[in-house]
């Protein structure tokens, strides 16, 4: 922990803390979510899924990089059990139990929707009073907005496909 990086902070500490945690175990889950997703996914146009939820995965484990450093830097501890991610999530864990590529999109779209919400909210709580979080949170929202288009053109074209059938 840094002390005037520390300091610097115009917000309760304790507070941003705990919105990191819950964004960190969101970012845990989406992984493993989507990962699990690429591995099984049937169905019309899956190879474009599967390469989506591949990337989107590396993604969210590169965002849970950036949240846990942010935590340590300001004298946080990352949730550190699988039950911590589900005890603080946000946006919670859609197991990708049917394996069927609208269902598994329709799934994932909500997860990056709920995504942008989180990051969204960091922004606008961060803006002024901690500059480097804020940072932080455009640059994951700016992906997870990506992400969101990425999966809702390939709904439109599982779309477009079934309808000129
Ligand atoms: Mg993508
Ligand atoms: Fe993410
Ligand atoms: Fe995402």
């Amino acid at each position: 922990m840094g002390t005037k990086g520390r300091e610097i902070v115009g917000m309760d500490i304790e507070e941003l803390l705990t919105l990191l945690n819950k964004a960190f175990a969101d970012e845990w889950l989406a992984y493993y979510q989507y990962w699990l997703g690429a591995k099984v996914a049937k169905g019309p146009m899956k190879e474009g899924l599967i390469a989506e939820l591949l990337q989107h995965a590396t993604d969210e484990l590169r965002h849970a990089d950036l949240v846990a450093n942010r935590i340590v830097q300001l004298g946080g501890e990352p949730v550190a059990t699988p039950q911590g991610w589900y005890e603080n999530t946000n946006c919670g864990y859609d197991a990708p139990t049917d394996p069927y590529v609208r269902v598994l999109l329709e799934q994932n779209i909500k997860g990056e929707q709920c995504a942008i919400g989180v990051y969204q909210a960091l922004a606008q709580k961060t803006r002024d009073a901690d500059p480097v979080t804020y940072e932080m949170a455009v640059q994951i929202l700016n992906d997870e907005v990506e992400h969101e288009e990425d999966l809702q053109s390939l709904l439109e074209d599982l779309d477009l496909m079934a309808s000129r059938h």
